[in-house]
Parts: structure tokens; C-alpha cells; sequence
């Protein structure tokens, strides 16, 4: 059984997904990939799976972007050598691209939260190896603002789905926002870093929680890197020995297994 560090995940179940619950009882459940009729809510169309990337090695050892080639253990890309992440390793279940931009997009505004199980199974495969009994699990938190206006953080559920699947530690509030930023999603590389920058603390009820601890940081969707690594700046900042960071999907520049 997994353990939790006090103070509650920090979602909530708003009307609409009840009422998404009561009607997925009414209408044929969906593929959340390819819209045709399945079985039970939360499954995939054989072709669905077919349209998804699971990543798998060769990948980064740091970032885990897939490698065309195999090109040695422990071997890191141009990215991570030129410019090294904050965080220590990031793994990725799936490629991001307009397969998994449907799930993702499903689950972050439309309620589909009933999917959070199936991609923490497929994260808890991914990141096997940086999740232990003692590691903290922590969601990329949302601005108390934005988590008014989107009712759920999507990235909350995930990281519950993980800890549990993994019997780690679910931590919902190690994190918290100190100020509302711009969506990153029309932002340069640069102003993805400066939109975020200083974004996160450690509340101080949670200082004694990450001082030595090993960190798994949950996400929907890694791009550059920029939030996740903000974000382990400041669990370092508090004393975290490793922080990890462990996502859905990634974005491959050049498409599947392009470097
Ligand atoms: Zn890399």
C-alpha cells in the first residue's frame, strides 16, 4: 500500500465529471485515441495502441529522448551534454505526437480523468528503475488560480496513479506555485525558462519532507524541460539529494526516434 504525506492530494471531483461518469454509463465508451467503440471506458482500440509510441531503449540516460541507434550505455544526448537538466534522469512513457496529443488533451480538458490508472501503469513502467518504497512522488503543482478555473491538476492524478501502482510515497503538496505564469505552449525555449523561473518553493510544513529525499517529479507532457527543471531547482534549493522526473509523454524534435 502506498503512503502519503499528510495534507490530501489537492484535486477534486468537480459536477462535470460526475455527470461525464453518469453518461459514460449511458453511451458506448470510446477510444480515447481513435473515437471508435470499445468495450469499457478507459481501454484502447487495437488501433490506438498501434497509433502510440512507447518509448523504449536506446534513449538518453539523462533525458530519456529515444536514440535511433543504440550507441552504448550511459550515453547522453547533444542536448544534455551542451546545456546538463537540473533534474537527474527524466524517463517518458509514450512519444508525444498526435496520438498521444489526443490522450493528453483528453485527460488535461475534458474530464477523462478516469484514464490517470492505465497512464500510471504505462509511467510506473517507464520510470521502474527511479521508483522505491522511499521515494517522494510529487505533481507538478498548478497555480491555486488556474486550479480554480481547470476544477483538477491533471499531473496530481498521474502522480497519485504512480505512487500507488509503485508503492512509493505520494507527496500532492511537496511543490507550490508563487505565482500564476502563462501557459508555456507559445513560448521560445528562452522565454519557456524565464516564464518559470523562481515559480516553485518547498512550503515550509514540507522542508523537513524533502531535505536528503529522492524526488520523482510527475508531469503530463515534457517539451524543453523548463518546468520540471524550475521545479527541481527548488526541491534542490530545500535539500532534495536526487530529484527525478518522470512524465506521459515527450516531445521528440524531428518526430520518433529522430537523434
Ligand atoms: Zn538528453
Amino acid at each position: 500500500m502506498n503512503a502519503q504525506i499528510p495534507h490530501g492530494v489537492g484535486v477534486a471531483l468537480g459536477p462535470r465529471q460526475a455527470l461525464r461518469r453518469a453518461l459514460d454509463l449511458l453511451m458506448p465508451p470510446q477510444c480515447p485515441v481513435t473515437g471508435e467503440r470499445v468495450v469499457a471506458p478507459a481501454l484502447l482500440s487495437p488501433a490506438g495502441w498501434a497509433a502510440l509510441h512507447f518509448i523504449e531503449t536506446p534513449y538518453c540516460r539523462r533525458c530519456g529522448v529515444p536514440f535511433a541507434a543504440d550507441y552504448g550505455e550511459g550515453v547522453e544526448c547533444p542536448s544534455c551534454i551542451a546545456e546538463p537538466p537540473v533534474f537527474d534522469r527524466a524517463c517518458a512513457a509514450v512519444v508525444y505526437d498526435d496520438a498521444s496529443h489526443k490522450l493528453v488533451v483528453g485527460f488535461k480538458h475534458a474530464d477523462r480523468t478516469e484514464l490517470a490508472a492505465m497512464f500510471g501503469g504505462w509511467m510506473a513502467w517507464a520510470g521502474g528503475q527511479m521508483l522505491s518504497p522511499h521515494t517522494l512522488v510529487a505533481p507538478i503543482p498548478l497555480h491555486r488560480f488556474r486550479l480554480l478555473a481547470r476544477r483538477y491538476n491533471q499531473s496530481a492524478f498521474l502522480s497519485e496513479a504512480v505512487a500507488r501502482i509503485a508503492g512509493a510515497v505520494h507527496a500532492p503538496r511537496l511543490l507550490r506555485r508563487t505565482r500564476a505564469t502563462p501557459p508555456q505552449k507559445d513560448l521560445s525555449p528562452a522565454g519557456r525558462r524565464r516564464n518559470v523561473a523562481g515559480a516553485f518553493a518547498v512550503p515550509a510544513e514540507h522542508r523537513a519532507h524533502v531535505d536528503g529525499a529522492h524526488v520523482v517529479l510527475v508531469d503530463d507532457v515534457l517539451t524543453t524541460g523548463a518546468t520540471l527543471n524550475a521545479a527541481a531547482r527548488a526541491l534542490k534549493a530545500a535539500g532534495a539529494k536526487r530529484v527525478d522526473a518522470l512524465v506521459l509523454a515527450r516531445v521528440v524534435k524531428g518526430g520518433v526516434g529522430a537523434i
